[in-house]
């Protein structure tokens, strides 16, 4: 089975992570030392619509002597539904990248003001201020902040539950947020110089509305490792990849306390696509 698989050689990296850019626990600083630990080669973050935890990251890789390659993973919708995109080994100085960022980041914050106010409507009682700590320079806010706060009180026993109750699409608190279209996310990565790979593709529970937005964007590889993946999920999406010569990626998408679900450094990429990030990420002289 495919998806057992351990990679003895090769570079190993753990392509999808989170950190406290955006709804993870750890600091880019402390993944680094995960990677460290687990003895991987490379230190990548794949933060929501931020890639500012890089620059933290480049630096701790560094002093680890990890290599390190950019990362992102864009929320984006299609046909209604929201899909998500990773981008990798791009320019983070790139001025489309900056500018996306920028209003982005902001139209999350006020989303996430708007929640807040709804929640308190609601009659729980969380103060605006409460949001303060998250609200840092490059830091994407998302549901998984508020879902924390409402653990924090004890509105709720778990995040799961706030998201079930208040904050899931179409619950009391959802306010949706402003997202790309598929085609300006794929647009926006390649404008930086990297690569676009769709993300977890069995999750959107269709694998029609997947093919049919892989067949329409120059998407340039899919997500087929996941750590919620079954066995034969992972052979499918690798057969498909490998039909139409895409590059096949994995990552574990750790959160941390953020996310319980999940442990660093599962469900790794194969060691060659490792390579090609890599080497794209030179390319651009960094
Ligand atoms: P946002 O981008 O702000 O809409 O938040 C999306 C994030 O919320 C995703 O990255 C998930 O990690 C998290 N999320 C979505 N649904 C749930 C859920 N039912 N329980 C816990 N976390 C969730
Ligand atoms: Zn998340
Ligand atoms: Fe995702
Ligand atoms: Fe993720």
């Amino acid at each position: 089975m495919v998806a057992l698989f351990l990679y003895a050689v090769g570079m190993k990296a753990d392509l999808h992570c989170h950190s406290t850019y955006s709804d993870g626990s750890y600091t880019p600083s402390q993944i680094a030392l995960l990677a460290k630990e687990k003895g991987f080669d490379v230190a990548v973050v794949t933060d929501h619509d931020t890639a500012r935890g890089c620059l933290e990251l480049k630096n701790a890789a560094r002093s680890n002597n990890l290599e390190f390659f950019s990362g992102i993973e864009i929320s984006s919708l299609y046909e209604n539904k929201s899909v998500h995109l990773l981008g990798y080994s791009f320019r983070l100085d790139s001025s489309s990248l900056l500018s996306f960022e920028k209003r982005v980041l902001e139209a999350r914050r006020r989303r996430a003001h708007s929640m807040l106010i709804k929640l308190q409507k609601l009659g729980f009682s969380i103060d605006q201020d409460a949001l303060l700590p998250f609200e840092k320079e490059g830091v994407s806010l998302g549901r998984p902040h508020l879902a924390r706060l409402m653990v924090e009180k004890k509105y709720v026993l778990s995040m799961q539950e706030a998201f079930v109750r208040y904050l899931g699409e179409g619950k009391s608190a959802y306010v949706p947020h402003e997202r790309p279209s598929v085609e300006e996310a794929v647009q926006l990565i390649h404008e930086s110089g990297g690569i676009a790979v769709l993300a977890h593709p069995q999750l959107y529970k269709n694998r029609k509305l997947v093919k049919r937005l892989m067949e329409r964007y120059s998407i340039d590889g899919i997500e087929a490792f996941y750590c919620r993946f079954r066995g034969e999920d992972t052979s499918y999406w690798a057969a498909y990849a490998s039909e139409r010569k895409l590059l096949v990626t994995g990552g574990s998408d750790f959160h941390g306390a953020g996310k319980e679900e999940t442990e660093y450094g599962v469900s790794l990429a194969p060691p060659d696509s490792v390579e090609i990030l890599l080497e794209r990420m030179k390319a651009h002289g960094v």
